[in-house]
Formats: C-alpha cells, structure tokens, sequence
C-alpha cells in the first residue's frame, strides 16, 4: 500500500510507475514494447508542461488498448496507474496541460520563481547563490528573478531568510 497526499503528483506518480515498466519490458509483444515508451512520451510532455489537451485523451486511448492487447501480466496491468489517475485525478492533468500549473510543485519544469518585494530586504543572498545569475538587484532594495534565465533550481528559497521567494 502506498500512501500519498495532496504534495503528490498525480501526473509524475504515473510516470513514475511507467518508467518502471518500461525499463521491465522484454519487449515480446508490440503494445508493451512501444505502447509503454509512447505513453512515457506524453507524460514527459505533459509533466514538462509541452503537452496539449490531445494528449489526455490519446494517453487514456492507449492505455485502454495496452490494457486489452498485451501479452502478459506486466504489460496488462501497467496502464493501471495512468488510467487510475486520470479516472480519479484527471483535473490534475488538465492543470497541467491547460494552466501550466502542477500543484504539487513537483515538476520543474512548471515551477515560477519569485521574489516579494515587500518582503524582500535586499541582502543580496539569494543572488550571490543563484547558479545561472537569474537574480539581480541592488543592496537594500528588492531583488528581481529573470524567468528567461531561472533554471528552476529552488536555491534561492532555501537561502533566503526573509521569506521573500514565492514558488508558484
Ligand atoms: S506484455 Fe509481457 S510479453 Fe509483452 S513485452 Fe511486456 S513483458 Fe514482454
Ligand atoms: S535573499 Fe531574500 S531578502 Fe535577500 S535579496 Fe534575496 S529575496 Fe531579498
Ligand atoms: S530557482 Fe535557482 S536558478 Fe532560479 S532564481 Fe532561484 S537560484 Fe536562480
């Protein structure tokens, strides 16, 4: 039994369990074979925040059709995890697709970096700690994260003492 909560994306649970099966795989009969790697492809998409409401649906079509058409146990029973989830869940896909939103914070790629000026001191921390120089400022006054540049490292949240970098 695994246990999750609301920190939990349901989308990279999903993947999760995919990759698993994928790299299991011995690759005899087609639906597990390539059907397996496709769906991967569209959960990476959709986790990375480059999917397309399409995809919901084709991911939900071939994890029906592995399900059916698979020639063993292993390949039978690894879309349970995306269909569970999309039949439980499937707002979070949609978020994900739709909004650019994971609202588990667990993929990156959806991440949005930010500093509250109010809050922000100016000390300059975060920035002399930013890996891709995505922050910049002067002392004593609020500090500004370049999204073009901000590689979605979450360095700066833990550095700063100020509680002035929001994640999104
Ligand atoms: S379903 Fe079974 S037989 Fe088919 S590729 Fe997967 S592991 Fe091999
Ligand atoms: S570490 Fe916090 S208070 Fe200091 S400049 Fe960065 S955001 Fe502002
Ligand atoms: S998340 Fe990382 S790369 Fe982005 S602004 Fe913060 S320290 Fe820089």
């Amino acid at each position: 039994m695994i246990v999750m909560d609301e920190d939990d994306c349901m989308v990279s649970v999903a993947k999760f369990f995919l990759e698993f099966t994928v790299g299991e795989s011995c690759g005899k009969c087609t639906p597990c074979r390539i059907g397996n790697k496709r769906m991967l492809e569209i959960l990476d998409r959709i986790t990375e925040g480059r999917g397309k409401m399409e995809d919901i649906d084709k991911l939900e079509n071939l994890a029906k059709v592995i399900k059916d058409t698979a020639l063993c146990g292993l390949g039978q029973t690894s879309p349970n995890p995306v269909l569970s989830t999309l039949s439980n869940f499937r707002e979070e896909y949609v978020e994900h697709v739709k909004d650019h939103v994971c609202r588990a914070h667990k993929c990156k790629a959806l991440l949005t970096y930010s500093i509250d000026p109010v809050l922000c001191k100016g000390c300059s921390l975060c920035a002399r700690n930013c890996p891709a120089e995505a922050i910049a400022g002067e002392v004593r006054k609020p500090f500004v994260i370049n999204p073009e540049k901000c590689i979605r490292c979450g360095m700066c949240l833990s550095r700063c003492k100020f509680g002035a970098i929001h994640v999104i």
